[in-house]
């Protein structure tokens, strides 16, 4: 069959049925594998995945950009019922074909082994036992988000709840805070229950894939190949040693500025120094063409590349009814081309969430080359996925002041910028806490299996990683913070890779102070290469080590004091 003849445009791409595809999958499936024909017949695998990803997100971006088209989420729904699990056991057989040929194509190495551990934990067994766990996600996710509370006489989501502790009154930010809390609280026994419920699935889908406990399963499906659990235990400990102090003077910083005498949860997020909020921009047409200008300023082709999305419609940023909350970036990977979505609120986080989401959006074009296996989503290590977005942050951090074309005077750029740097620093002890708590739990299932156990875990590990904010009074609200912490009920052991990718675009960062130009241009090497080599080569290539040591660590840490310093003196 000729897979050229497969749709490239959106309209053609939407109308095609399971009927459509299953011929090419037959024809692959039916061809036979030598040394001879293995590059062609990949190639034409690669071009049919890619379709039906493609074909997947376009129907998903069509839902979020319009939630009350029903139309599109019929479709999309049809596609997850009707497409999917076909192509998902189509794409098994061609994959356990690969494997049983023995062949392995030039650079294909990172692909197979990804393919060989999927194989390794696959058992049919599973399957209910995934749907299962499925279900009580979106049983978690609907309890979360169905969450209200009343304010001033309104009804309020928490998300909704979260501006108000930007407030500078303080009583409104305690008021607000405790609104929210106590409506937490009160399902602090439906949400314990529910964790009950998944500890027991999880375990099982461990132990039906032969697997020694359910995080040695999770190392294997999330293609966790170059670092193990001991080293993650070595970046908790060294993230004890080197950033808790430094977050602490940042607690002790703003503690300060507020004149307060002890800092509280309430007391996180609004500006310190009373300072009101930035408005970045008047209008959206000025808010991507400055964007393009900072883009343009750290590698004129990354300008180039905003321009495209600009004038071919990848962009979707304003806010409105019947838009999904949230934002992202993902990959259309026909077309080669990214989509960014984001609800702008004229805040100076748009700049931030903009800047990491082109990050993102510029990784989706600069590795369109590769073959799908090695640059679809599932396949690119989040690991340095995030060190693409956090990178160009950071990179782009010198560009966003009016000098440049950018958004800011001198005084807001440093306060944006202070801003950001020590966000990463109380990030790294946070996001110990969340990953130490998960090693805990799968290393103890028996315990972990009584959420009251789980509660008191957490308390200590946060008393360990998070000194500096006082919880007195409030020692409910500690124990039970995890219940909003997403990850651990959807994403098991996902969140580590935050914190890791980080560590990586300080790195980047660090070399673009030195030498700009080669900084970018080792970036964007690695970038390029989507997930054709392993990790640790990936940080190489773009300047970083992939590390864990309390050494990286504070160099890291060093750097970003040192500018938040230069930056204090800028304010
Ligand atoms: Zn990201």
């Amino acid at each position: 069959m000729n897979f050229q003849s497969l749709p490239t445009d959106a309209k053609s791409i939407l109308a095609l049925k399971w009927t459509d595809y299953e011929p090419y999958y037959k024809d692959l499936e039916a061809r036979e594998l030598n040394k001879g024909s293995i590059d062609i017949w990949l190639n034409d695998w690669s071009t049919l995945a890619a379709t039906v990803d493609e074909h997947y997100w376009r129907l998903y971006i069509a839902t979020t950009v319009n939630t009350a088209d029903k139309e599109r989420e019929g479709q999309f729904n049809q596609h997850i019922e009707e497409i999917q699990p076909m192509a998902k056991t189509a794409e098994q057989k061609l994959k356990d074909k690969l494997l049983a040929s023995g062949l392995s194509p030039k650079s294909f190495e990172t692909g197979l082994r990804m393919m060989r551990a999927e194989a390794e934990i696959f058992t049919e067994d599973n399957l209910p036992l995934l749907a299962e766990e499925q279900k009580l996600v979106t049983e978690y996710n609907k309890l979360i988000g169905s969450l209200t509370v009343m304010w001033d006489g309104e009804e309020r989501t928490l998300t909704q709840m979260f501006p108000l502790l930007f407030e500078t009154d303080r009583s409104v930010r305690q008021r607000a805070w405790e609104v929210s809390q106590s409506r937490l609280i009160k399902e602090r026994r439906n949400i314990n229950d529910l964790w009950e419920r998944f500890m027991p699935v999880r375990l099982k889908i461990a132990e039906n894939a032969d697997m020694p406990d359910y995080r040695a399963y999770t190392w294997k499906q999330k293609f966790r190949f170059d670092y193990s659990p001991e080293d993650c235990k070595a970046f908790h400990a060294a993230i004890e040693e080197v950033v808790v102090p430094a977050a602490s003077r940042v607690y002790e910083r703003r503690k300060q500025r507020l004149g307060v005498e002890v800092l509280r949860p309430w007391d996180l997020f609004v500006d310190p120094l009373g300072a009101t909020p930035i408005k970045p921009y008047e209008s959206m047409d000025e808010f991507k063409s400055k964007s393009r200008a900072i883009f343009e300023q750290v590698d004129p082709k990354f300008g180039e590349y905003f321009q495209i999305m600009m004038d071919e419609g990848l962009l979707d940023l304003d806010s409105r009814k019947n838009k999904a909350p949230g934002g992202y970036s993902l990959g259309l990977h026909v077309a080669h081309r990214p989509f960014i979505f984001i609800n702008n609120t004229n805040t100076a986080w748009d700049v931030q969430t903009m800047l990491h989401e082109g990050g993102h959006a510029f990784h989706e074009f600069e590795r369109a080359h590769v073959h799908f296996y090695q640059r679809g989503e599932i396949y690119l290590p989040a690991e340095f996925g995030e060190v693409a977005s956090m990178g160009m942050e950071l990179l782009a951090s010198p560009y966003k002041t009016k000098e440049y074309g950018g958004f800011y005077t001198e005084s807001e750029g440093a306060r944006a910028m202070i801003e950001l740097l020590e966000s990463n620093i109380t990030f790294w002890p946070y996001m110990a806490l969340v990953d130490a708590f998960q090693h805990w739990i799968y290393e103890n299932p028996k315990e972990s299996s009584d959420a009251s156990k789980c509660e008191e875990k957490w308390a200590e590990l946060w008393d360990r990683f998070m000194p500096g904010i006082d919880y007195s009074g409030l020692e409910d609200a500690k124990r039970t913070y995890w219940h909003r912490q997403s990850h651990i009920f959807n994403g098991p052991f996902y969140y580590v890779e935050y914190g890791l990718a980080l560590l990586g675009a300080v790195q980047v960062w660090a070399n673009a102070r030195k030498d700009q130009k080669k900084a970018v241009a080792d970036y964007r090497k690695a970038l390029a290469l989507g997930a054709t080599v392993p990790l640790p080569e990936l940080f190489a290539t773009a300047g970083a080590k992939f590390a864990f040591d309390a050494k990286t660590l504070k160099q890291a840490v060093d750097l970003t004091e040192e500018v938040i310093g230069e930056m204090e003196a800028k304010l």
